[in-house]
């Protein structure tokens, strides 16, 4: 292998890098080096190129991450114009411009209560601050019996230690139980498989969440939800209201509202943020994926004055938050946030990303009438398509038989990239892509679950 590096080496030889030294995430190596694996080169609008040369659509934003595309100029020089001047200096003790100007955007687009900007660099981080600012709040203001997190079940925060431990994802999290410090969880108003409407689904949780609140509201410091969409559980979609009657109970019962808006923030569900959708006002929220328009690892969590408040005071008092990255405020990751912000308004992507939904929603109905195909959610541009082996008893395939995984793999072949939540398919197009891109991604997943599912 020469030095000269990717560029040169030919798609054997990157295999064997791949097989030698790298060690992928969420992946079954066995599998995935058995399987002739995308080695990405580059990316171009909203396709992305391999080794190869071939071509596909970035059918899941890069992991739910791009937003305007890749290689946009716009980005690109905003970071290249940003390295000019200094690519890092650490926000410990001191500032930088961009991290400044991040914050103070942050804060005019986020909901009202939310004042102050904690910077990181991935989601778990970003979620990680927040449960460690939520617990020491309540001691700060000496109430520390209020030290207990309440989660939903099937929840997904990040893999870090106290973001699973708020998490409910059996697959991912219970090998680690004896690590994990203990959550309430409440059900999730799942409705597609729940016996009864989508508003008596929704009462169920809630009833659940109240029936908690009665007993433990003296204990409960803080809940943390995905609002609008369980993401990484399956796309899995909240009744309407569901939201604000959360909101509701917190207030009522003195409870901190945590809305983890990694996967949602950022335009993904036709607001710039989930919550805007039933006018909540959570006291934190996290970000990330989409906060560089999916270029660089920043992430933030945004939190009320009355937090910050609680941490403020002379050193003596021994009131500071000590908890810090390396790369906090990363100058390069800012300055791209901001240039990515730009574009949002400039392109008036909000609402391009509602006339988008309105485009996907008539166009998954041919989706949603194949036979194997049980349940379609949809948010914004956020969908998931359940597979199952009966429409009729909403009877799951074997997981086994990995049907999500075949149908991602035939998608590849078919010119497209994605990764399914097990068998649920998920469609997550960057949110500048084109109406006749839409049609050609949703057009390739359809054939991928006929040829999967032989139907
Ligand atoms: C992806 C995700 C995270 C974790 O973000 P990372 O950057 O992968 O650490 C946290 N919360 C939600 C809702 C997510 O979808």
């Amino acid at each position: 292998m020469t030095l000269a590096g990717a560029s040169s080496a030919t798609y054997a030889e990157l295999l064997e890098q791949n097989r030698r030294f790298l060690w992928n995430p969420f992946t079954q190596m066995k599998d995935y080096l058995a399987d002739e694996p995308v080695v990405i080169e580059r990316g171009e609008g909203v396709k992305l190129v391999d080794a190869n040369g071939a071509e596909y659509y970035d059918g899941n934003s890069s992991l739910w991450v791009n937003v305007h595309g890749h290689n946009r100029a716009e980005l690109n020089e905003a970071i290249a114009a940003q390295l000019e001047k200094v690519a890092h200096s650490t926000l410990l003790g001191m500032a930088n411009v961009p991290a400044l100007e991040l914050a103070e955007r942050l804060v005019e687009l986020t909901p009202a209560r939310l004042g102050k900007v904690f910077y990181s660099d991935s989601g778990a981080t970003a979620v990680e601050i927040g449960l460690k600012l939520a617990f020491a709040y309540w001691r700060r203001i000496g109430r520390p019996e209020k030290n207990v997190f309440v989660g939903f079940e099937d929840g997904y925060h990040g893999d870090t230690i106290g973001a699973m431990s708020v998490g409910g994802i059996e697959l991912f999290h219970s090998e680690f139980a004896p690590l994990l410090f203990s959550c309430e969880r409440v059900s999730f108003p799942h409705a597609y498989r729940f016996p009864g409407s989508e508003a008596e689904c929704a009462d169920a949780s809630l009833g659940e969440l109240e029936t908690l609140f009665d007993r433990d509201a003296q204990r409960i410091a803080c809940l943390v939800v995905e609002p609008l969409v369980q993401a990484a559980a399956g796309m899995r979609t909240m009744p309407a209201g569901f939201l604000r009657e959360v909101e509701r109970l917190c207030r009522e019962h003195d409870a901190l509202l945590f809305a983890d808006e990694v996967a949602t923030g950022f335009g993904r569900t036709g607001e710039l943020f989930a919550c805007e959708h039933e006018r909540v006002e959570p006291d934190l929220m996290s970000l990330g994926k989409g906060l560089t328009g999916g270029y660089l690892p920043v992430a933030a969590t945004l939190v009320s004055d009355a937090i910050y408040d609680a941490f403020y005071g002379d050193f003596a008092e021994l009131k500071t938050f000590f908890h810090g990255h390396s790369f906090t405020g990363n100058q390069l990751g800012c300055a791209v946030a901001l240039a990515s912000l730009d574009l949002f308004e400039r392109d008036g992507l909000v609402a391009r990303v509602q006339d988008s939904a309105r485009f996907l929603s008539r166009r998954l109905r041919a989706v949603a009438a194949l036979p194997h195909v049980g349940d379609v959610r949809r948010r914004g541009l956020m969908v998931g398509i359940e597979l199952v082996a009966d429409r009729e008893t909403k009877r799951p395939f074997d997981w086994r038989e990995r049907v999500g995984q075949r149908v991602g793999l035939r998608a590849r072949e078919l010119g497209m990239l994605t990764r399914p939540l097990g068998d649920v398919v998920v469609l997550m197009p960057p949110l500048v892509t084109a109406r006749e891109d839409l049609d050609a991604m949703v057009g390739i997943l359809e054939l991928a679950i006929m040829d999967v599912t032989g139907s």
